[in-house]
């Protein structure tokens, strides 16, 4: 059965490279004939792992194709995810399962409208890929993808050992909302302060008073969306993972030095707007969100 790609960047090249070369059938999906045609001018999509670099002729198509599709794996970034589905929704057979990739909390809920008769699975990865130019995807760092449906927790799609076998590392959660939660809860704490002072992650080591009053009001947050489990050792949590990316720069400062939008309503955005819903006041959060926005607006990038 074929799997369908639909956002073949950086995440969603490295899956549909390793399902190809797995021999498992796979069909790139792009966004228009302008860009299917430059994929096509390329030869395929090129991924470099460690000094390694190869290039993958895999088949591609528009969503204006009419074949049916039942495996859909949706890379876009969070902002786009909705539209890219509803572009291919007339295309899913009843029962199609739909991965969903994308980073944060809210893009997901608006896709899984779109398509009711899906069945949407949810991810949350830890690894790693960036694109040095169009079409070619350079693998940054070993993670793994952790999957789970909310709606049916207990039904492990029969797939799941196909993707490992195919070098894909991915875990079944039947708690997959939480791992959500708590990764925007980790990226709201690391992510707009290594914007805000410009620095790699280990840097933010020299704002541990900030980062302690921003990780108790994530943690009442927490509390506040049912996932309390998470809230105590938020901070250790966070402070881990500083150390254990002190090299890194963090995705968001990444968005922002190359001039992108960034993933801001879907993170710090989303957590915000659930503090409100809930009736949190959330001060250090909230001035962390101006400042943000100050910053987005003076660099000219879009500030949802
Ligand atoms: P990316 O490199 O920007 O790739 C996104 C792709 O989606 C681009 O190729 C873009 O095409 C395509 N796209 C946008 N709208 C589309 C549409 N309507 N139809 C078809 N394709 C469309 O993004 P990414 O880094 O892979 O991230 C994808 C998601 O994974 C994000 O939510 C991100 O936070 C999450 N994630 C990424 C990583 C990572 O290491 N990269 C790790 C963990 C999680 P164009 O180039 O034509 O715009």
């Amino acid at each position: 059965m074929s799997w369908h790609i639909l956002g073949a960047g950086s995440l969603g090249g490295l899956w549909a490279a390793r399902l190809f070369r797995a021999g498992i059938p796979v069909r790139l999906i792009f966004k228009d004939r302008l860009r299917l045609a430059q994929y096509r001018a390329a030869g395929g999509l090129s991924l470099r792992e460690g000094k390694q670099d190869s290039l993958y002729p895999l088949p591609a198509e528009t969503p204006q194709e009419t074949s049916p599709i039942r495996r859909l794996l949706v890379a876009c970034k969070a902002y786009d995810a909705e539209d890219a589905v509803a572009a291919v929704a007339s295309r899913l057979i009843p029962g199609a399962e739909v991965v969903l990739l994308q980073n944060g909390i809210g893009s997901q809920e608006r896709v899984v409208e779109r398509i009711p008769r899906a069945r949407c699975i949810l991810a949350s990865s830890t690894e790693g890929a960036f694109r040095e130019s169009d079409f070619s995807i350079v693998q940054a760092g070993k993670g793994h993808t952790w999957l789970g449906d909310p709606a049916h927790p207990d039904h492990v799609p029969e797939w799941l050992d196909e993707l490992n076998e195919a070098d894909i590392p991915v875990q079944w959660s039947i708690e997959i909302m939480g791992q959500l939660w708590r990764k925007l809860a980790i990226n709201c704490a690391i992510n707009p302060l290594t914007v805000l002072h410009k620095c790699r992650n280990g840097e933010l080591n020299a704002y541990a008073g900030e980062i302690k009053a921003l990780t108790l009001e994530l943690g009442a947050l927490l509390e506040a969306v049912g996932h309390g489990n998470l809230a105590p050792g938020l901070q250790e949590a966070v402070l881990a993972v500083i150390d254990a990316t002190a090299d890194n720069t963090s995705s968001m400062l990444q968005d922002v030095t190359h001039g992108r939008r960034t993933e801001i309503s879907f993170l710090l955005g989303h957590a915000l707007q659930e503090a409100q819903r809930h009736g949190l006041k959330l001060g250090a959060l909230e001035q962390l969100h101006r400042h943000l926005i100050d910053h987005l607006e003076t660099h000219g990038l879009p500030v949802d």
